[in-house]
């Protein structure tokens, strides 16, 4: 328990321009809904440093719906990702993943864009940002710029966004009409709820008699950093489901890159990220729901 904030010091923005103003300084660091942040201040882990609340910035808010896209502030809550129509219809793997993602409390102030830049290899909804093909915007003094999601993270904990950089928005394309992909976000930890994922897996098929004409696949906890599964994907692609599924099955166990760790050993991960698989590809063979892993 800390008893003193010697040495850290906390600011409010107002605005956007108020955010960027200390970047530009150096030496800042968003405070969002605080709730990665607080466990590391509590657990002594962070050192003092400079945090520029940005709570009250409007510019960080909103779920705005275009024709092609949907943005989302990044300092989008799960609690509002869940209680949004849209969302709900058109992007159920994020809805699923702020279902999970801790509890009531953590909903209604954890935020995605913390969740991105938090950069947890086990975080909730980068698997579904992955397999959505999601884009950050990402705002500094210099300009304005729109990165792939997918490529972000170059390492553990490691990623594009420079330090003068805030994460803005997450843009979602929205699906193409006539399109209804089979979806859903599994994740498997120690209990119901308020549990790290062990694994987590964002499976998107879009199956065609039989065929499989396109696959998405993002999982959590079984690399340094969220994996987009591309060489599973591929060796599915324009094959018929019933005969991919060992195959899938093996390729993911090779693409994955779990670690040992007090959650679990990378055995046991990668021993579930293929359970999860090849239960979702035997679920859409036969046109069921995956089991409720968690
Ligand atoms: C009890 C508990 C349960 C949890 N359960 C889950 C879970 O099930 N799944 C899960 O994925 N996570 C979980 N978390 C982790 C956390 O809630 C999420 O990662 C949350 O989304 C973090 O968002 P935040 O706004 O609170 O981030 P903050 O704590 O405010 O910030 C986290 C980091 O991101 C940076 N940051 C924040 N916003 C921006 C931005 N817009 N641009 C640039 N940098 C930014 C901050 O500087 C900081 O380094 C849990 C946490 C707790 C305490």
């Amino acid at each position: 328990m800390r008893a003193t904030l010697d040495g850290f010091e906390v600011a409010r923005a107002r605005s956007l321009d108020d955010v960027l103003a200390r970047f530009a300084e150096g030496g800042w660091s968003a405070l969002a809904g605080g709730t990665d942040l607080m466990v590391t201040l509590g657990a002594l882990a962070l050192a003092p440093c400079r945090l520029v609340d940005v709570w009250a910035v409007p510019e960080l808010r909103g779920i705005t719906v275009h024709d092609d896209v949907v943005v989302l502030g990044a300092l989008t809550t799960y609690a509002e990702v869940q209680a949004h129509p849209l969302l709900v219809a058109e992007f159920p793997m994020l809805v699923e993943a702020a279902r999970l993602s801790g509890a009531a409390a953590i909903q209604n102030r954890g935020t995605l864009g913390g969740n991105v830049a938090n950069a947890s290899p086990a975080a909730d909804s980068p698997p579904a940002l992955l397999a959505y093909g999601a884009e950050l915007e990402l705002v500094s003094r210099a300009g304005r710029r729109r990165v792939p999601y997918r490529g972000f993270h170059t390492g553990y904990k490691a990623s594009l966004r420079r330090a003068d950089e805030i994460i803005t928005a997450l843009v979602l394309p929205r699906p193409r009409a006539g399109t209804a992909p089979v979806q859903h976000y599994r994740k498997v930890g120690t209990r119901k709820a308020q549990a790290i994922a062990k694994v987590g897996l964002a499976f998107a098929m879009d199956l065609r008699d039989g065929v499989v004409h396109d696959v998405r696949l993002g999982l959590s906890s079984v690399a340094a950093t969220p994996l987009f599964a591309e060489r599973t994907a591929d060796c599915m692609r324009g094959r018929p489901l019933r005969a991919i599924i060992d195959e899938a099955a093996a390729t993911l166990a090779d693409e994955v890159t779990p670690i040992d760790d007090v959650r679990s050993t990378g055995a046991y991960r990668r021993r579930v990220a293929v359970n999860l698989l090849r239960d979702a590809l035997e679920a859409a063979a036969a046109g069921r729901a995956p089991v409720d892993s968690l």
